[in-house]
């Protein structure tokens, strides 16, 4: 994992947050390339779940929300985990991480074993709206993208005239108070949530579920995902929420252990029906053609953008071996992302710098190529270190432009260029009039 985590930092996919203030706990930044990456994750969702389907519209709920709707949904009372502290070292522990020696609980910071007992912590972010402190102005940061979802749920019927079964996905920012943040992104205190309700006729409920648990296992293996490295976790009862009627985790393998990635769950109609009690007001559904009135049940696909990012970087970080400039075997390490998710598509390089020619027509394939993808230009050092340099960064396709392209080797080569496979380094001849096409039908 240090490696990781070490290659985020130095090539600028994930930075601590307030590094030069000495970081702040539970909360990361994204650099250029981490940024690129985790849109590459959020539109393809977007694309898959919204705009690839009749029955899916998308919603932009607050970040900020009124505390009686987290009230109804039950956050305010129970969004709680188990908190113990250590007397001897003064940390606060999640009970439920204590580790554990001869039956012993102990802290795993000291060893220490005077704890107190585990109390209930709110892991909500409380602030206040307006100049004046009192509790009327409480608000709360949203743990979760779903609750909008619900207290909009009439709204968005009424303008989307959907008939069941139909979903409505979001995509953003939510924010927990976590006892101990770690595992680098994994438990983060800000992060970001896919999440789609899907709702449903009572009856269609335990079918929906398996459904979209197949459509999920399905999502990560496009976005490259080994499905060696997924697991699917059915929930036991006692586990479950106590409206589930069925919940699968879809876990990953993770270097630091086998954690969940994403919660499918049918949730029954427990969400509206908490809605319509707290707000007094109608949240059901007309059957035009069987003349019933409902309240709609619901299936949740709840994903991690941040944890899927993390399960993307360590599925693709490998390494192997490949010769230098002089022919001798080095250690070259590379992401192996999809081309689909990689932050940057191709890289364009002149073999030479100082050749004025070589640069012109470089800068020509960059311009043509740099509409259709993320294009990265690079005309420094040798070519060999100039391709190790993408293949840490898991850029699939290098464009060299070198004299051939020019027509100096015959004209038959001439606007030809060498396009280079990042995973099995195998150089062909491409004419650039056919590089937008023979890259995109990749990348899509
Ligand atoms: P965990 O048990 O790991 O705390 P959870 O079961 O509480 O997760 P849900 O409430 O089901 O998580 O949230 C849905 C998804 O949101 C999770 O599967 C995960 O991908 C993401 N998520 C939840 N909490 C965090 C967090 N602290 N940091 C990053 N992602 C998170």
């Amino acid at each position: 994992m240090e490696k990781i985590v070490s290659l985020c930092k130095r090539r600028g996919f994930i930075f601590q947050a307030s590094e030069i203030y000495g970081g702040l706990n539970g909360v990361w930044d994204y650099g250029p390339l981490g940024t690129e990456l985790k849109n590459n994750l959020k539109q393809y969702w977007w694309k898959v779940i919204v705009r690839d389907r009749d029955d899916v519209v998308g919603l932009d709920g607050s970040i900020l929300t009124h505390p009686a709707a987290l009230k109804a949904s039950g956050h305010v009372d129970t969004f709680t985990d188990p908190m113990v502290d250590c007397r001897t070292c003064k940390a606060r522990l999640r009970a439920d991480q204590l580790a554990e020696k001869n039956g012993t609980k102990q802290c795993p910071n000291c060893g220490g074993k005077d704890l107190t007992e585990a109390r209930p912590f709110n892991l909500m972010f409380q602030t206040q709206m307006g100049a004046s402190a009192d509790p009327a102005s409480i608000a709360y940061l949203r743990p979760e993208t779903a609750q909008s979802i619900f207290v909009q749920f009439k709204n968005v019927l009424d303008v989307s005239r959907k008939k069941l079964p139909f979903g409505i996905a979001q995509i953003g920012k939510a924010f927990r108070n976590e006892i101990n943040p770690r595992n680098f992104t994994f438990r983060s205190r800000e992060f970001e949530q896919m999440e789609l309700e899907y709702f449903c006729r009572p009856e269609q409920g335990m079918d929906l579920l398996a459904y979209w648990l197949k459509e999920r296992i399905r999502f990560y293996e496009e976005i490259g995902i080994n499905r060696k490295r997924l697991h699917i976790l059915d929930v036991p009862d006692k586990d479950r929420a106590f409206y589930s009627k069925g919940t699968f985790d879809i876990e990953y393998e993770f270097p630091f252990g086998r954690q969940e990635l994403e919660g499918v769950a049918y949730r029954t109609d427990h969400d509206l029906q908490q809605h319509i009690k707290s707000s007094g007001k109608t949240l059901d559904y007309f059957d035009e053609e069987t003349k019933e009135r409902f309240v709609p049940h619901v299936v949740e696909p709840s994903a991690g953008v941040d944890r899927t990012v993390l399960a993307l970087i360590c599925d693709a970080y490998d390494e192997d071996s490949a010769p230098d400039e002089k022919g001798k075997m080095e250690t070259r390490i590379v992401m192996r992302f999809h081309p689909r998710m990689a932050p940057m598509k191709c890289a364009v390089f002149p073999l030479l710098k100082n050749k004025e020619a070589l640069v012109a027509k470089a800068r020509e394939v960059q311009a043509l190529l740099r509409s259709h993808m993320n294009v990265f230009y690079d005309e420094g050092g040798a070519i060999g270190r100039r391709y190790r340099r993408q293949d840490e960064i898991g850029t699939p396709f290098g464009v060299t432009i070198d004299f051939e392209t020019l027509g100096e080797k015959g004209e038959e080569l001439r606007d030809t260029v060498t396009l280079r496979d990042r995973d099995s380094m195998k150089q062909e001849r491409v004419a650039i009039k056919d590089l937008v096409e023979t890259i995109s039908s990749k990348i899509r």
